[in-house]
């Protein structure tokens, strides 16, 4: 089975100042393309492997200021948006649903009206879709950006889509003379708003640094996974993990509720021994025990228990594609799926607390 190397950078704003060192953090060494662009005597070729420099993604890179595309201005990528225009990029928006780009408009930024006309104003752009079928519809559909991409450009989509579309995609901008990342997000609403997002960033290593020259105003962890597709994988196997621990979380919380212990007492006890975990400790799905979290808001706001049943279902299928067992991610994907069917679509995910409670016969 191929290796995927995991590399983590610090994000520090200026990539110049890029911390090196021990244990988790580090900074690759230079690319033949980087090699090859800071030695203009070898003619633009790397000295050690004599790769040559690619000028336009070196300009495309530099031009810090231009502005950026932006397509997809929903839940996540409204306040992705806003972060960047903070950090001083004039922005190019579209969204399907014309209402989502109104403050953008207010704000003074261009809305146009397709994702070609995006492409045609802007040669980095970053979509923020729901699923893959919308994220092939932004891309190669009618009036989708490779109509009118231009080369040399950089597309990053943090959509969580399947991993198999990112590569097509990958493929078809590349027909174009184009460049397309795959760098989808974890952390949800909150950290997109407070610009502390993780990317999980798949591509062509090259053209990391372009890309965390953006993603870096939006997350504060910019982890490089490997090729493209791979930063798909990061995020479906956390998304899977995360699904089957609130599960667990909710089980536990219920079972002790139902043999009478106190539900905040129970948490407390749960958080400072082995059955701790981030759903215990930050997001507990039991209303009452945390403030500032879904489940203390009638599970509204968050992460939709429908995003979450399409992410086990990404999961589903590359564990199928891989012959993976994961039989508690299937078994997670069911449970989702039938909450979502008995009316908690549009509930946060940790509302399988409230689903499991009411499920008598389980
Ligand atoms: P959302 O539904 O709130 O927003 C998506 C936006 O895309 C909407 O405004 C919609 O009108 C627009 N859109 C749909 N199709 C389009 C198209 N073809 N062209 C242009 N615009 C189009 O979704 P979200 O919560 O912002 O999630 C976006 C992505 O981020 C999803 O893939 C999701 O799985 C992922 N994600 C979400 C969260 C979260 O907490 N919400 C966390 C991590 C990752």
């Amino acid at each position: 089975m191929e290796e995927t190397v995991v590399k983590m950078y610090t994000v520090d704003r200026n990539p110049e100042v890029r911390q090196g060192g021990e244990g988790r953090r580090w900074v690759p060494a230079p690319s033949c393309r980087a090699r090859a662009r800071a030695a203009p005597r070898h003619g633009g070729s790397c000295p050690l492997c004599g790769a040559r420099s690619q000028s336009v993604v070196c300009s495309r890179s530099m031009a810090s200021k231009t502005p950026v595309g932006f397509i997809g201005l929903g839940n996540m990528g409204n306040p992705m948006a806003k972060n960047l225009m903070k950090h001083g990029y004039p922005l190019i928006i579209y969204d399907v649903f014309p209402d989502a780009c109104k403050e953008f408009q207010d704000a003074g930024e261009q809305v146009v009206s397709s994702p070609a006309d995006v492409a045609e104003k802007a040669d980095r752009i970053i979509t923020m879709l729901p699923t893959s079928i919308n994220a092939i519809e932004a891309y190669s559909g009618a009036n989708g950006i490779l109509k009118k991409v231009k080369k040399g450009s950089l597309l990053i989509d943090s959509s969580t889509i399947d991993p198999a579309v990112s590569k097509e995609l990958a493929k078809e901008v590349e027909k174009m003379g184009a460049v397309f990342m795959d760098a989808p997000v974890s952390g949800g609403v909150g950290a997109a708003w407070s610009g502390n997002l993780t990317f999980m960033v798949g591509g062509v290593e090259d053209e990391f640094a372009a890309a965390q020259e953006l993603l870096g105003c939006m997350g504060s962890n910019v982890v490089y996974c490997g090729a493209i597709g791979t930063g798909q994988a990061a995020k479906i196997c956390n998304n899977m993990l995360l699904a089957i621990s609130m599960i667990g979380t909710a089980e536990a919380m219920n079972l002790g509720i139902r043999l009478g212990l106190d539900p905040k007492l129970l948490a407390k006890i749960l958080n400072m021994s082995s059955g701790r975990c981030w759903l215990s400790d930050s997001y507990n799905p039991v209303p009452g025990v945390m403030d500032g979290v879904p489940s203390a808001n009638n599970y509204q706001g968050g992460f939709g228990a429908t995003l979450m049943v399409k992410d086990l279902g990404l999961a589903q299928d590359s564990a199928t594609s891989t012959k993976s067992p994961i039989l508690l991610g299937s078994q997670a994907h069911q449970i989702y799926r039938m909450m979502c069917a008995k009316g908690y679509s549009k509930k946060d995910f940790s509302s399988v607390f409230q689903f499991l409670r009411e499920e008598e016969s389980f």
